[in-house]
């Protein structure tokens, strides 16, 4: 793309869970747009990777930070961070940092239910809450946040009732952020994505993929571009009359 040209330029995005997969992604995406990304994860290496993956068209500065997006205090030092750092509050947000504890219901343990919440759900009521308050601060115009949920907290899945619940989760906090924040010129959606080949998905038995594969009208599994496209039309011009919105990338799984 020729210098100054992308949809988000002059824009600044954070995006949590940006180490790996989806949040590379849609990192490697919003930086092909022009907009200078915050690649937050809570691995620190990756997230650097990440960084140095990204399009640095017009001298664009882009920069990883590490937080842990289920931490009020690590979140809360993020912000000064991102805001110190860029002499402005986000514009974009992509909420990708997610972990999964697998286990079926009557096997679940307490603890991995917890975690899972605490990461998926509280992570990014978190990460929503102080990047909102940023943005009101900073009086940002056209505000985005957009927040990875999943097929899975609609259609419920097995093994994942700790997961499902979160992501059914994230989807009533957009509702309710979107609500809150029109007013403020900050619009939320969330994408939910069905079965995307990463890090998160490898782990999942080849067998059942397959079954998955199978399913799919499509006839594939998604590729995190496919979920990264998505988020560069939430976070443009392009959807400015979109908010409260779920939106489902998933090559028709589940229509
Ligand atoms: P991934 O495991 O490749 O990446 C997740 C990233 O989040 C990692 O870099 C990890 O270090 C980071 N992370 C985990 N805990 C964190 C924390 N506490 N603070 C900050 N960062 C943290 O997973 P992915 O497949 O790219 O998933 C990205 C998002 O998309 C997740 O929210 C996931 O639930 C969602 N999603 C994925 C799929 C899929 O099929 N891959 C489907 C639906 C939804």
């Amino acid at each position: 793309m020729a210098a100054g040209t992308g949809r988000l330029v002059g824009r600044l995005a954070l995006v949590t869970g940006g180490g790996s997969g989806i949040g590379r992604a849609v990192c490697q995406a919003l930086a092909a747009q022009g907009s200078k990304v915050a690649v937050v994860d809570i691995n620190e290496a990756p997230a650097n990777e990440t960084l140095q993956s990204l399009s640095c068209d017009q001298g664009l500065q882009h920069l990883a930070f590490g937080c842990d997006v289920s931490s009020t205090q690590s979140v809360s030092r993020l912000l000064t961070d991102v805001t110190q750092r860029f002499s402005c509050a986000p514009c974009i947000t992509v909420n990708c940092a997610g972990i999964t504890k697998d286990e079926f219901l009557l096997k679940m343990d307490n603890r991995m239910f917890d975690q899972v919440i605490k990461v998926n759900l509280k992570g990014t009521f978190l990460i929503t809450q102080a990047v909102g308050r940023a943005m009101v601060e900073g009086k940002i115009q056209n505000g985005s946040i957009i927040n990875m949920a999943s097929i899975v907290g609609k259609v419920g899945n097995l093994g994942q009732c700790n997961y499902a619940a979160s992501k059914a989760g994230v989807e009533g906090l957009t509702r309710t952020s979107a609500k809150e924040l029109a007013k403020f010129g900050i619009r939320c959606n969330a994408v939910l994505p069905g079965f995307i080949e990463t890090p998160m998905t490898d782990a999942v038995p080849q067998k059942v993929l397959d079954k998955f594969r199978d399913v799919i009208p499509m006839g594939r599994l998604g590729k995190p571009t496919d979920i990264a496209d998505v988020c560069v039309f939430l976070a443009s011009e392009e959807s400015s009359y979109i908010t409260g919105a779920s939106i489902e990338v998933t090559g028709g799984l589940n229509m």
